[in-house]
């Protein structure tokens, strides 16, 4: 089971994990008023659907003034939208999500995963963010890092080391870094979720570490903890 990516944005949050400010919409009645907690403009309306590749299929747009984002949400409302991950019959667009747009430096691919196979975890790490990650393993597969490790409460500190190498990081976003990849391991851990991909996880222009796009998967046959996330 998937959850749309707001929720999965809200649980990082609750994690500790560092998500734009963002707003569900229902209907487009609720724009002018759910923005309010915006302090810019420029923002992004984001087609709530369980399928990736929004961006290709007119699912994400950038607006600067209000006039064009009241067009582009009832625009938005109701799309069919077909994307590599929906097949030919596409998904309706039910619910928007509104966040604020960030400057992105540099676009990276984070995962962290239950490997049924080993019985392990993993974590997967590239530099090839906003791409889908088995397109970079079919053409690109040295630049996938696989990080993979028993489960035990904390994690290594030369496997953190592995996880983040290709991303060359600074002081200051290696703190954010190992902030960030607790927060998914917790989470994880402790909502029995299998698969937790952040991507594109971006370095903003002014250097800091956020997740753009979250995707939260759970195995169908672990006992579901936590019934109000399913809402
Ligand atoms: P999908 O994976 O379904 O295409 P994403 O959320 O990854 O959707 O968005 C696609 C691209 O749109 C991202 O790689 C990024 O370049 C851009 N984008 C998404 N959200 C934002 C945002 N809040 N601010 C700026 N750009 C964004
Ligand atoms: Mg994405």
């Amino acid at each position: 089971m998937n959850i749309h990516e707001y929720q999965a944005k809200n649980l990082l949050k609750e994690f500790g994990a560092p998500v734009p400010k963002g707003a569900v919409i229902y209907d487009i009645k609720e724009v002018l008023q759910k923005i309010k907690i915006f302090d810019t403009s420029n923002l992004v309306i984001k087609a709530q659907i369980h399928a990736g590749g929004r961006g290709k299929a007119g699912g994400i747009k950038l607006v600067k003034t209000n006039e064009d984002l009241i067009k582009e949400t009832s625009n938005m409302f109701g799309k069919i939208l077909i994307t590599h991950q929906t097949g030919p019959q596409g998904k309706k667009v039910k619910r928007l999500y509104i966040e604020e747009a960030s400057e992105i430096q540099k676009e990276f691919y984070l995962s962290c995963l239950v490997d049924r196979a080993s019985s392990k975890i993993a974590f997967i790490s590239s530099t090839e963010g906003g791409m889908e990650i088995e397109k970079v393993a079919k053409q690109n597969p040295e630049k996938i890092i696989k990080t993979k490790f028993e489960l035990k409460d904390e994690i290594a500190d030369h496997d953190f080391e592995n996880i983040i190498k290709v991303f060359k990081l600074d002081s200051k976003q290696r703190n954010q870094a190992k902030k960030l990849i607790n927060s998914i391991f917790n989470l994880l851990i402790q909502r029995d979720a299998n698969l937790v991909e952040i991507n594109p996880l971006i370095i903003t222009k002014s250097a800091n570490l956020c997740c753009l796009d979250a995707k939260i998967s759970f195995d169908d046959n672990a006992m579901f903890r936590h019934p109000e996330i399913l809402k």
